[in-house]
């Protein structure tokens, strides 16, 4: 999962980059709105963690200006005051979440995974592909019950797929939600990746759409009880 985290504390915003990227998140770090703004125009992020306490812009303006450019990029407010006025102003302005500073980097990481499975459209917790079931929070897979191990580019690959189950997904919408800025991405990483994917999980796991990228089957809906 790709994030922009837009924070000015460089302590704090070192912290969260570290914290994110040990679980699988790429984490693509700004210190002023402005800076994420651009970020913003150019590159699809799963989720956006924003300060709304900015040098320049403030965060509460980026927020409504990305809203108003019909951006839906989810995106968590961070503030530092714990008022009611606060909180209200960030939803209002079309924030998703909100979580007041100091908090828990696990909480922080529960709210992305839950903002970015909303946006998928799953209320599940874990995701299902054929023979397939991923849990985002464990950072676990499993094949028919039995518990595989991937590397963590394998698992973000995966997830990614998953996350667009049934649907196509190209090599550089994959590269995006994998590696975020300054990792070095091989011309062939991704392929490298799947690879293995079916390697470890059965040759129809993912699937090649030529000339477009890769999907993984959508789990058939639950039958509706008569
Ligand atoms: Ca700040």
């Amino acid at each position: 999962m790709r994030l922009l985290l837009v924070e000015d504390d460089r302590l704090l915003g070192r912290g969260l980059r570290t914290g994110l990227s040990q679980r699988g998140f790429a984490v693509d770090w700004t210190e002023t709105a402005e800076d994420a703004e651009a970020a913003l125009e150019t590159t699809a992020y799963d989720a956006v963690v924003l300060d709304l306490g900015l040098p320049g812009m403030d965060g509460l303006t980026l927020l409504r200006r990305r809203r108003a450019a019909r951006d839906a990029t989810p995106i968590l407010v961070l503030t530092a005051r714990d008022t009611v006025d606060d909180r209200v102003a960030g939803l209002d302005a079309g924030g998703d979440d909100y979580l007041v500073k100091p908090f828990a980097l696990a909480e922080l990481q529960a709210r992305l995974r839950a903002l970015v499975r909303r946006r998928a459209g799953e209320a599940a917790p874990t995701l299902r592909s054929g023979r397939i079931e991923l849990d985002p929070a464990a950072r676990t897979v499993r094949l028919d019950g039995a518990p595989v191990a991937l590397s963590g580019r394998e698992f973000s690959v995966l997830h990614d797929l998953m996350l667009h189950a049934g649907r196509i997904v190209s090599r550089g919408q994959l590269e995006d939600a994998v590696y975020g800025w300054g990792d070095e991405v091989g011309s062939n990483a991704i392929e490298v990746h799947v690879h293995n994917l079916r390697r470890k999980l059965g040759t129809d796991a993912v699937q090649t759409v030529r000339g477009s990228g890769y999907l993984v089957p959508a789990a058939p809906k639950a039958p509706v009880a008569p």
